[in-house]
């Protein structure tokens, strides 16, 4: 089969669908194309695909493959370039209608791999946990970097310097590698979730957890969250989250926020009397911003300061570990080809498995999920 790696044209998008690595686990048996410059943003000259058994060539020779593994979904001019009843799979966003209506009139296969369901058999086809994981690194960093004290405590001649306090808001996988990154980087971390299984995580990573009380049946039922996912929370219960991490804010030098519901908008965690509160020179990073934000006063891709505090706004930061993020998107990717490529190296689309029927959102020019 031919399997097509266009290179992804979206601004500030650095990753790729394919690396060296997975090139070479699918070139024996299958025709790989690799769109010229493809990988030059993650640090893969072309060179390293052809190495690993690829071709390289031109937009349209990687986009007119059977199979088309890309990063973000293409725009109207790429997906042109595409055939009746061809694969395409990516990070398709299984909650923009009208693209899947397109994708499906297009008469594409579409698979959106954010839809993967969390059962222990996808977990190597994760991407939103992959991609997620970096993200909460990167958030640490950036933070540090905007920061304008140190991290760690340190004893020098010159006097003492306090560790920084850390607030980390939302504690699924970018919250718990941004506890574990800042916690290497030696700051006094607290940090809060609706769900409550995560109280043990953040405790197990040296963390306090701001505990906001359940007070009733309904409350402590929808913070069970729907698989994996947390639910979005009744007023009384977010206004009492909101009074308690008030108070936290006003301490923490540095504030990550995480917290996600799927297909809404994020919800807003840190209000803007909240960030009058925080110390001159605090630092926000906001993981949500492509969301809304969970800091209304977030601004999508900008830095900016308001009432003394670094507000950072910055989208998708796994962008800015391209490599890495490649790699490990790649390898999902390449996990998720296995479940549609048969022992005949044949294109098998089983609507009959879990993974298949929860990613499959067009097929046969059909809208499989809005
Ligand atoms: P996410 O990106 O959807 O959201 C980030 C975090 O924000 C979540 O922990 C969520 O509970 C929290 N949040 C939402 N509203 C909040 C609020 N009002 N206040 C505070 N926090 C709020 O989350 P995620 O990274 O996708 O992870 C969610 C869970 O799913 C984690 O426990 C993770 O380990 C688990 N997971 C399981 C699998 C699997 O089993 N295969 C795969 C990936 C993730």
């Amino acid at each position: 089969m031919r399997i097509g790696i266009p290179a992804e044209t979206r601004p500030g998008e650095t990753r790729v669908a394919a690396t060296p690595e997975t090139v070479k686990k699918l070139a024996g048996k299958h025709q790989l194309i690799v769109q010229a410059g493809a990988g030059m943003a993650a640090s893969i000259p072309d060179d390293a695909y052809v190495a690993a058994g690829a071709t390289v060539g031109s937009a349209a020779d990687a986009y007119g493959a059977e199979i088309v593994l890309k990063v973000r979904a293409p725009d109207q001019g790429e997906r042109a370039l595409m055939k009746p009843g061809a694969v395409l799979i990516g990070m398709l966003n299984p909650f923009d209608a009208q693209n899947i209506a397109v994708m499906a009139s297009a008469g594409l296969s579409a698979f959106a791999l954010e839809a993967v369901p969390r059962i222990t058999r996808a977990q190597s086809m994760d991407v939103l946990s992959s991609q997620a994981n970096i993200a909460g690194y990167k958030a640490v960093m950036v933070a540090a970097n905007t920061y304008q004290r140190f991290m760690p405590m340190l004893m020098t001649a010159a006097g003492t310097v306090k560790a920084a306090r850390v607030l980390i808001m939302g504690v699924g996988v970018a919250g718990l590698q941004a506890i574990a990154t800042a916690k290497r980087l030696g700051a006094v971390i607290e940090a809060s979730d609706v769900r409550p299984p995560v109280k043990e995580q953040v405790e197990s990573l040296g963390a306090k957890f701001i505990d906001v009380p359940f007070l009733t049946d309904e409350e402590k039922e929808i913070a069970q969250g729907v698989g994996g996912y947390a639910r979005p929370m009744p007023a009384d219960w977010m206004r009492r989250q909101a009074e308690l991490v008030h108070e936290r804010a006003k301490l923490a030098d540095i504030v990550i926020t995480t917290a996600l519901i799927p297909g809404r908008k994020a919800p807003v965690l840190i209000a803007e009397e909240t960030v009058q509160a925080m110390k001159p020179g605090s630092v926000i990073v906001d993981l949500a911003v492509e969301q809304g934000g969970n800091c209304p006063l977030s601004e999508l891709g900008k830095t900016v300061v308001k009432h003394g505090v670094h507000i950072v706004g910055e989208p998708n930061l796994a962008c800015h570990v391209a490599a890495d993020a490649s790699a490990l998107y790649a390898r999902n990717v390449l996990d998720f080809l296995k479940l549609i490529i048969d022992k005949e190296d044949k294109l098998t689309i089983d609507q009959g498995d879990e993974i298949i029927k929860a990613t499959l959102v067009a097929h046969g020019g059909d809208i499989l999920r809005k």
